[in-house]
């Protein structure tokens, strides 16, 4: 107890402090890593968060890495990809509920009509939801031509996880190719933030092969590149998918769990001003796995908007949370879950990230 208790009294974490903590076992010792994290959301952030809706508009995808439900060598998936239509429905949705932004995410798809249907929808949202409102694409990796037209067009914010920053666990969970290149993917983070946008990573915690040390490199790595924001959960594993048969050297699912909550805390505490998800994946193993994610340190929520009958198609991982549900459904439950623990949604705001804003202040 004292161990944790010097270092969360530290100024700055040394890899081997972030090690020691990420290894809580103890439940008083996580109650106190969670409330100092909290203590500092509530410092910078506020008790709350903010919501945007996701939109899963397209499960087509080109890359084949082994841990995805979607990946092309699963044929058992039916495809699909959202009219425009449907997305400005979503959209409206959105507005509706009184959201102020949207994350648009596909399966990767590169090829210069999708670039051109993106900027043209982009445009579109922008009309039907305001000029200010919010736009976050999760599209993969593009050119940086690419990523300038769509920023230029009118979105903000780009998510693109690092899903590892070990580049050797990288290649064991990809296929050996150059189109599942961890330096690729590593240019194309560092494109997205030369390229003027919120800029968000982040990683799949439990992985097999992975070490407490990789996460606290993870986290560290974060730090480094100067993130404004992360979305990192759970893996969960597939069974359609080759890194299924891995699935007898992975933590049990709660303490993948837990392991994310202790990553959400520590990543708080070493990046105060950042946008932090709490993401579908821990409520996919623990039913107010989201909200517990906001009371560790996450002030993100991204209720999925996607037209209930697309859902069952877009399973990254199996046991995905809210894949039955009408899309209205969903978000009516928001408001009394995120009160249920003593916070509220921000609709006030549009909850930027304020890092990005203070990307050369040395406190960020
Ligand atoms: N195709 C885009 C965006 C969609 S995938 C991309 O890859 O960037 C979005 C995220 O889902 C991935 O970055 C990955 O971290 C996560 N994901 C995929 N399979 C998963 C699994 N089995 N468990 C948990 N997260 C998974
Ligand atoms: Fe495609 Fe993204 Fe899944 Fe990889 S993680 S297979 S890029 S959808």
């Amino acid at each position: 107890m004292s161990l944790i208790n010097d270092i969360l009294n530290n100024e700055d974490f040394s890899k081997q402090d972030i090690v020691s903590l990420l290894a809580i076992s103890e439940k008083d010792e996580q109650d106190l890593l969670t409330t100092k994290a909290y203590s500092v959301k509530e410092k910078y952030i506020g008790r709350k968060a903010f919501v945007r809706g996701l939109i899963e508009f397209s499960n087509q995808c080109k890359k084949n890495c082994l841990y995805c439900g979607i990946r092309s060598g699963n044929s058992k998936v039916a495809r699909y990809t959202l009219t425009d239509e449907e997305i400005l429905s979503a959209v409206s949705l959105a507005v509706n509920n009184r959201y102020n932004g949207i994350v648009l995410q596909s399966g990767e798809i590169s090829n210069q009509s999708f670039t051109k249907r993106i900027t043209e929808l982009i445009r579109k949202i922008k009309k039907e939801g305001g000029e200010d409102f919010r736009i976050t694409l999760s599209l993969g990796e593009q050119s940086y031509e690419t990523y300038r037209e769509w920023f230029e067009a009118g979105a903000q914010r780009y998510l693109l996880r690092i899903e590892t920053s070990n580049e050797q666990l990288y290649k064991k969970i990809h296929p050996d190719n150059d189109l599942h290149s961890f330096e690729t993917r590593l240019n194309c983070l560092k494109e997205i933030q030369k390229a003027g946008y919120q800029t968000g990573t982040g990683v799949m915690i439990g992985l097999p092969f992975q070490t407490l040390e990789d996460l606290a490199d993870d986290l560290l790595f974060l730090k480094s590149m100067s993130i404004d924001m992360v979305g990192m959960g759970p893996y969960i594993e597939h069974s359609d998918t080759p890194l299924y048969q891995e699935k007898e050297n992975l933590l049990p699912l709660m303490e993948r769990f837990n392991l994310s909550l202790r990553m959400i805390s520590v990543l708080r505490l070493l990046m105060p001003f950042i946008n932090i998800a709490s993401t579908t994946a821990l409520q996919s193993i623990f039913p107010m796995g989201r909200e517990k994610g906001l009371k560790c340190g996450a002030n993100i929520l991204m209720p999925n908007l996607t037209p209930g009958k697309y859902r069952g198609s877009y399973l990254l991982y199996e046991n995905k949370a809210c894949i039955d549900e009408d899309a209205d459904e969903c978000l009516d439950c928001l408001d009394k879950r995120v009160q249920m623990v003593g916070e509220k949604i921000d609709y006030e705001n549009f909850g930027d990230s304020k890092h990005y804003f203070n990307r050369y202040n040395p406190v960020s």
